[in-house]
């Protein structure tokens, strides 16, 4: 329900805060937005000058009036204006909080979290529920935010939200119809003081949740399993090796009850994968939707861009490019999802992750490591004398290096471990600049 008579504090004039500042606008409410940065940093400071009241390069006290704060999610929760929102009571929520709480009633919230997956699953629930012909929409972390679309008005059956740990960091009543939680494994270590603190993160997608509502769980996760009592929803269970779990795997088919699907007729590569498309088809029967038409759905899926995204192949070598995989737990979902010999790129900005948790995997898998980025120092010391190694300061050179090593069937896999922000503006510039060198190298060799 909102509340038009409260002045609501929007900190962060990024994507998110910017929707949650029109929404508020749209329903006859007041925003004061606030944003660290000077308004040139801020591509869309021109309109939200003109259709707010608005500060810039600092938080100010101007913010204390604001009964409300929606925290965009880049922003770290121990820095002094929260402190002191939080010394003066002042609520703190996120976009998806305030998204849940103006929400039209009729409409069921199917949220995806975990360290790997959100957008891929999330992405493959709305195929499935467009292909099963309802009105739905994606949102969240993934497209536009949550606050973007008309969630307000009536007539929209289901709303999938991909959310973050940082989203989740400030709900209070968010209480998705069906909460997914595909894995947690170490990330964002850099921003929570422990991986406990990013778990308990996790789990709290189902916090508000009611026993009428589904929660779909990672059976394998011993993570999950460790704090599963707590919650209250009814519990739905995948698994690549359990025999007893609503969505198994069962002599390379995906099962659930009488209905097969062959992991053949999948695009999306890898058992990871496989994983994402038994959580999204546990959604569709938490939501009793058709389950014959929704297996048949998932074989029109394709892979995300910079997910194990096949680029092209140059002589007989394929380069695929996994650029998004940020962190140790999906570069091992890109090495175990190979048969032939893989070549990988790996490194980037430091997100505080040990990454000796890969030795083996790379034992096994990779022919060869080639490291780049400011992560070169604290790869050598986990890797040095255990693997083939090779680095490189610059990028495109890592690249090169990697294909004059390689022979017809290798396949060179950019699979970095880290964020990008130390060479490139995102991960989507840095796969973007991988595909280039790839076809630059395409033209010269063929
Ligand atoms: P997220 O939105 O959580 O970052 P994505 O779907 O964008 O997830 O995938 C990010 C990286 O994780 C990619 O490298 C992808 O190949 C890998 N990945 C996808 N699904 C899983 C999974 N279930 N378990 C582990 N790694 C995964």
């Amino acid at each position: 329900m909102f509340d038009a008579n409260k002045k609501y504090g929007i900190l962060g004039m990024a994507r998110s805060g910017i929707a949650a500042a029109y929404k508020i606008k749209e329903l006859g409410g007041t925003a004061f937005l606030s944003d660290v940065l000077w308004k040139d940093k801020i591509p869309s400071a021109k309109d939200l000058i003109r259709d707010f009241d608005c500060e810039f390069g600092g938080h100010t006290d101007k913010l204390l009036d604001c009964q409300t704060w929606i925290v965009s999610p880049g922003i770290p929760l121990d820095v002094p204006i929260i402190q002191k929102a939080r010394e003066r009571g002042i609520e703190l929520i996120s976009e998806i909080e305030f998204g849940f709480r103006i929400k039209a009633a009729d409409s069921k919230v199917i949220a995806v979290t975990g360290s790997n997956g959100k957008s891929t699953c999330a992405s493959l629930i709305h195929h499935l529920l467009e292909n099963l012909g309802t009105r739905c929409i994606l949102a969240g972390n993934i497209g536009d935010a949550f606050c973007g679309f008309p969630i307000h008005e009536p007539g929209l059956q289901y709303i999938v939200l991909e959310v973050s740990s940082f989203q989740l960091d400030l709900i209070h009543s968010f209480a998705p119809h069906v909460a997914v939680l595909l894995n947690i494994t170490p990330d964002h270590l850099n921003r929570y003081p422990s991986f406990a603190d990013y778990s308990r993160s996790k789990m709290s997608i189902f916090g508000a949740q009611s026993p009428e509502d589904y929660a779909v769980l990672y059976k394998d996760s011993q993570e999950i399993a460790r704090q599963e009592s707590t919650i209250a929803a009814r519990k739905l269970y995948f698994s690549l090796t359990h025999p007893a779990t609503e969505a198994k795997l069962d002599d390379k088919f995906i099962s659930i009850g009488d209905n097969r699907l062959s992991i053949f007729e999948l695009s999306i590569k890898g058992p990871h994968n496989q994983l994402n498309a038994m959580a999204a088809l546990l959604c569709i029967k938490a939501l009793d939707l058709d389950m014959t038409q929704a297996m048949e759905a998932c074989k029109s899926f394709k892979a995300l861009p910079h997910r194990l995204e096949f680029v092209d192949s140059i002589n007989g070598v394929s380069f695929y490019n996994d650029s998004k995989a940020t962190n140790c737990d999906s570069v091992r979902s890109a090495l175990e999802s190979f048969e032939r010999p893989i070549r990988i790129i790996l490194g980037g900005s430091n997100k505080g992750e040990d990454f000796s948790v890969l030795t083996e995997a790379l034992q096994k898998h990779a022919v060869k490591t080639y490291v780049t980025g400011d992560t070169q120092d604290i790869m050598r010391q986990a890797w040095l004398g255990k693997l083939p190694l090779h680095f490189e300061d610059d990028f495109e050179a890592c690249v090169r290096a990697a294909f004059d090593d390689a022979t017809m069937g290798d396949n060179i896999v950019l699979s970095p471990a880290c964020a990008s922000f130390d060479h490139f503006l995102n991960f989507e510039h840095r796969g973007e600049t991988f595909k280039s060198i790839v076809k630059e190298l395409k033209r010269e060799k063929e």
